[in-house]
């Protein structure tokens, strides 16, 4: 068989058809429900304690942090209450040895530290006029103390919009006396000790921040639904209606929450979505990066999605079309030119060979190249995978296979967009006249840095907003197109629903999203 046709073989195995997606849908949906009835799903559906999302007129200057794998990011956010923002921020590596402390203290201690000197530099007078009170004993004022979202990436088990105890330290963290504490506290104690006018408001997980720095920068009245993180990993937080958080309701031990909203975030935690896989898709690559991977079983959903897993399901594909010797992949035969220079060949030491070798955004690369020839694609074989003068046909069955691998997790994606936004009932709102649109549009343009959608002739009320952030929405060429057309393939969405869907870009969930979730939580406690 040609290479062209193995090549056509491979990616008919990434298919993921209508059915396949209408069926996920379904399950998705299922497993969204099973989730807000209790403990233990596999939608972890979380309840956040966030009862409201912004609608951009929000106003005031609040901080957030956000201790993620390697950094330690300040940043003070200014909301002026027109959709807009200011944002100034600080970023520190975080030590190693602080990663294992002895105790948590030398760590939040280092972290009290850094937003100390944030407060110097940038908002030195707020902070001198503080500590003068303090040393003339003068009462504090209470709009002098900063409300501050902690963004906290590790699991933890949340009970209260400030209030979430470590569950267990990942990504090389390891400090045992932290395990089981509240993590807000642990910082407010050291916030504490050095006097720093700053409250810790809310504990954030970044979907959520997603979702509220989408929601303060969109246009229209009706907030964001989703905020959707296509990166690394992958994962979404939405708003849910209070009362089918039955899970929470019932909860004893449930923290103080605001009911007169009637809503809460909810973060699905969908990186999990069927990991019995009822309804995914499963290819012999899926299944052998899921054995060779440090949490077989688990994740499932995420691995077929997210950036972290796309270029080695794309290596796997490739490494068993080499060890096929039918197969003419990067094979002398097939290098096609009487050039006597360009004898393929892959050196020794290639990343093709080893695992996780393959960065996903050669998938991208893959996918924006069209010339002639695919000199890019064959370049970075070259230059970044070590795998010399290839020819042209050898760079279009990388592209096709790597093009399936990506449109099926592009419609994956789909799966939990459309679960959700039918789940919300929002569908059911008559779209109202296209005539209202344009007026609406005129006035209140979007914002997002990337926006797409809403296409033209749908009235601003009836948009069903999005928020998406992650390197794998925002570059992969196609990643967008590839959602929408199947979101049109399930029927209780169709066209006339896909074109309500908007999708914007929104960055910085840790910074402004952060500060964000503090203000609500203000509201509140
Ligand atoms: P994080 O999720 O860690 O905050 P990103 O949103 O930047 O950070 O996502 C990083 C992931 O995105 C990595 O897995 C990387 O392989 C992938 N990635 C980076 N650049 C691109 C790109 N141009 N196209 C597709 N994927 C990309």
């Amino acid at each position: 068989m040609a290479l062209a046709e193995q090549a056509k073989r491979v990616a008919a195995e990434f298919e993921f058809d209508a059915d396949g997606v209408n069926k996920a849908v379904k399950e998705f949906m299922r497993e969204m429900d099973e989730g807000l009835q209790r403990e233990g799903t596999e939608l972890s559906q979380i309840p956040t304690y966030v009862t409201a999302v912004p609608n951009g007129t929000e106003k005031g200057l609040y901080m957030s942090v956000d201790l993620g794998g390697t950094n330690f990011r300040v940043c003070s956010v200014r909301l002026h209450g027109n959709t807009t923002f200011s944002l100034t921020q600080s970023k520190v590596a975080i030590p190693r040895e602080l990663m294992v402390a002895k105790t948590s203290k030398e760590l939040f201690s280092f972290l009290a530290k850094q937003i100390e000197a944030f407060l110097k530099t940038h908002h030195e007078d707020h902070y001198a006029g503080h500590l003068r009170r303090r040393q003339t004993g003068d009462a504090i004022k209470e709009e002098e103390i900063f409300s501050l979202g902690f963004t906290f990436s590790f699991p933890v088990n949340q009970v209260g919009i400030n209030k979430g105890m470590l569950m267990r330290w990942t990504k090389g963290f390891d400090i045992p006396d932290a395990v089981g504490k509240d993590v807000c506290a642990l910082l407010q104690a050291e916030i504490d000790a050095l006097h720093l006018p700053v409250r810790v408001a809310a504990l954030v997980n970044d979907t959520v921040g997603t979702l509220m720095a989408r929601s303060y920068q969109s246009p229209g009245k009706t907030g964001t639904l989703l905020g959707a993180i296509f990166g690394t990993g992958t994962n979404g937080a939405y708003v849910e209606k209070l009362n089918k958080v039955a899970k929470l309701i019932k909860n004893k031990d449930a923290g103080a929450y605001d009911k007169s909203t009637g809503e809460m975030v909810v973060n699905t935690e969908w990186g999990s979505f069927d990991n019995s896989l009822r309804t995914l898709p499963n290819t012999s690559y899926d299944i052998e990066l899921d054995a060779k991977s440090v949490n077989p079983g688990i994740q499932m959903f995420e691995k077929r999605v997210s950036g972290m897993f796309l270029g080695e399901i794309l290596r796997l594909a490739l490494v068993t079309l080499l060890e096929d010797p039918n197969v003419p992949l990067f094979r002398d035969e097939n290098s096609g030119t009487n050039d006597i220079h360009s004898t393929t060949q892959i050196h020794e030491g290639s990343p093709l060979f080893r695992q996780w070798g393959i960065d996903t955004s050669f998938l991208s690369i893959c996918a924006s190249d069209n010339s002639p020839g695919y000199k890019q694609i064959r370049q970075t074989l070259d230059r970044d995978y070590m795998i010399s003068a290839v020819s042209a046909e050898d760079a279009e069955a990388v592209k096709e296979i790597a093009g399936a691998i990506a449109k099926r997790a592009a419609r994956l994606s789909a799966v939990a967009i459309a679960a959700i936004v039918i789940d919300s009932g929002r569908l059911e709102k008559t779209p109202g006249a296209a005539a209202t649109t344009e007026k609406k549009a005129d006035v209140n343009p979007p914002r997002g840095d990337v926006e797409s959608s809403g296409r033209g002739d749908v009235a601003e009320e009836d948009v069903i907003d999005i928020g998406a952030d992650g390197s794998l929405v925002e570059f992969y060429p196609n990643f967008e197109d590839y959602i929408r057309e199947a979101l049109r393939e399930i029927p209780e969405i169709g066209e006339a629903g896909e074109k309500r869907v908007r999708i914007g870009i929104a960055k910085d969930g840790s910074g402004v999203g952060a500060a964000l979730i503090a203000l609500v939580a203000g509201r509140v406690v």
